[in-house]
């Protein structure tokens, strides 16, 4: 990646230190916006339509009219990725309600404002592939509509932060006794041989990565059981998964301290990480 990065704002593309934002903003002042984050891998976003589809969720629910068509999503996409080379990058863009004097109500003209850049995307270290990653449950405060990517984060910035502060690397939220996703990611685990993930609703985010690998495993023959997963039901599991569009398919070994299954990265994991690094490659591969 280039030393300077290339902004897209409200319809320039600035160099990052030039890409400046009004104090103002209801993004700043209310967290009043919705994002998406875009994986690209060898120049080709990987499930471009089912992230826009989640975008358009994500603006009608909240009320903010989409200030681009389709094609004007992909055009901007691809304009800044040419702004921007590397290898596997992410896109982040976000979309507030706009800026105008601080009132709760909408203000009645405004012109959402559009930001968008891109970033590296690290791959999963040999470490973490051989060993797995810890992680803590501990309750999940966010407010009642986590389907919608707002940028309203607080509640998932402090369970990640307890997560580290604990020596973890993510927190898997609990409300009224069942486990949602984790703080940035969602979850799977697998019992009995069957990898179970809850469905999609209200409660959590309707992850890309999760419906990626709920479809490569129906279609590899793997038994999926879309359920809800009672928090007393993690201990006993004998693998645990968190998904997400930037660390794919994260193994957790250690869950509160104590072993997950045999304490390392289990079968089904190997199998559906290779599916998923399979699916990677051949999108790698697609002419542009
Ligand atoms: N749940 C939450 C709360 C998230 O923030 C994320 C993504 N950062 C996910 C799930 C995973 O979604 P995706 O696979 O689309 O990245």
């Amino acid at each position: 990646m280039s030393e300077s990065k290339i902004i897209y704002l409200n319809g320039e593309f600035l160099p990052e230190e030039g890409a400046r934002v009004s104090v103002l903003d209801r993004g700043f002042l209310f967290g009043d916006g919705v994002y998406e984050v875009i994986p690209v891998f060898g120049g080709r976003p990987l499930r471009l339509a089912e992230h826009l589809d989640r975008l358009a969720h994500s603006l009608a629910e909240t009320r903010i009219p989409d200030p681009l068509s389709r094609q004007g999503w992909t055009a901007l996409f691809d304009e800044l990725l040419s702004h921007n080379p590397g290898g596997d990058r992410s896109i982040y863009v976000q979309v507030t309600r706009g800026v105008a004097p601080r009132e709760h109500a909408f203000p009645e003209a405004i012109t959402p404002t559009v930001m968008a850049m891109v970033n590296p995307i690290r791959p999963l270290g040999d470490q973490v592939l051989a060993q797995g990653v810890a992680a803590v449950v501990i309750p999940d405060h966010r407010w009642a509509r986590c389907d919608i990517k707002a940028i309203t984060l607080l509640a998932n910035v402090l369970a990640r932060q307890e997560a580290v502060d604990s020596g973890a690397t993510e927190a898997i939220l609990v409300r009224n006794g069942l486990a949602t996703e984790g703080a940035a990611s969602n979850l799977f685990l697998v019992a009995d041989g069957v990898i179970v993930t809850p469905p999609k609703d209200h409660s959590l985010l309707g992850g890309i990565t999760r419906d990626l690998v709920v479809e490569l495993a129906e279609a590899n023959g793997l038994p999926v059981m879309e359920t809800r997963i009672p928090e007393d039901s993690l201990q006993g599991a004998e693998e645990i998964w968190l998904t997400s569009s930037t660390r794919e398919i994260l193994p957790v070994t250690r869950l509160d301290g104590r072993r997950v299954g045999h304490g390392q990265p289990g079968p089904v994991w190997q199998r559906v990480h290779a599916l998923y690094q399979d699916y990677k490659a051949h999108l790698r591969q697609e002419a542009p």
